[in-house]
């Protein structure tokens, strides 16, 4: 994508399907973004001294995302918790640990997957990001996306899979139905820290992922 069509790209699309907070600054005046990023690296640039929504004032690190550039697998969390602000690496506390599990139960590593939040600085308390702060982050979440072109999207619990299927369904309704972002497979899936709090809804995840595994066996 060129330059002037990314621009294009965040103003017609990423924003103005988001809701756009009240105050936040126009693209043409957001340091950063107004520079089409064209790379993973030039996009996490540009997401590094972020200031569009209130979660900037109290992190510590952005937590951009990880893994493979061209992942044939894409897991979008909801955001950063206390590890990962001190770390900048996105589920690297318990949770982490599970969904490393959980990869690699899939036949993959992190370093063949790839691994983000809808927003990527830390709510305070780890408490949900809100609507605004999730609008305010998508531009870069919708470019990582475009960037990385994978195969099949897995949403990671609840505030991840209202924000890629544009409901507001519960998680158990969602989880096992296939849906799509952009033209892109998605696999709404319970978060893994909530399976850490309820690990009989494993058998659910694990049913979930296989048929994530079968949909990327048939394009091998
Ligand atoms: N760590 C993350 O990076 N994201 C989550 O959603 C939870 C923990």
């Amino acid at each position: 994508m060129r330059p002037r069509d990314l621009h294009r790209y965040l103003k017609d699309v990423g924003w103005r399907q988001s809701p756009v907070p009240p105050d936040a600054p126009s693209l043409d005046e957001t340091p950063g973004i107004g520079d089409p990023p064209n790379t993973l690296e030039a996009l996490a640039r540009s997401a590094d001294g972020c200031r569009l929504c209130r979660l900037s004032e109290k992190r510590r690190t952005v937590v951009f995302g990880e893994g493979h550039p061209r992942a044939r697998v894409m897991f979008i969390g909801e955001g950063p918790g206390a590890d990962e602000d001190r770390t900048g690496r996105p589920f690297v506390g318990q949770a982490g640990k599970l969904l490393d599990r959980m990869i690699f139960a899939m036949g993959f590593d992190r370093t063949e997957v790839y691994i983000a939040n809808v927003v990527k600085c830390r709510p305070p308390g780890n408490r949900d990001p809100k609507d605004d702060e999730v609008a305010a982050c998508a531009p870069y979440l919708d470019r990582q996306i475009e960037l990385i072109e994978p195969e099949v999207l897995v949403a990671l619990g609840k505030p991840a899979s209202h924000r890629l299927t544009g409901t507001t369904k519960p998680m158990g309704a969602m989880r096992g139905r296939w849906s799509a972002y952009r033209g892109i497979p998605l696999m709404p899936i319970f978060h893994p820290a909530y399976l850490l709090r309820t690990p009989k809804a494993k058998r659910e995840v694990w049913n979930d992922l296989k048929m994530v595994m079968a949909r990327l066996q048939t394009t091998e």
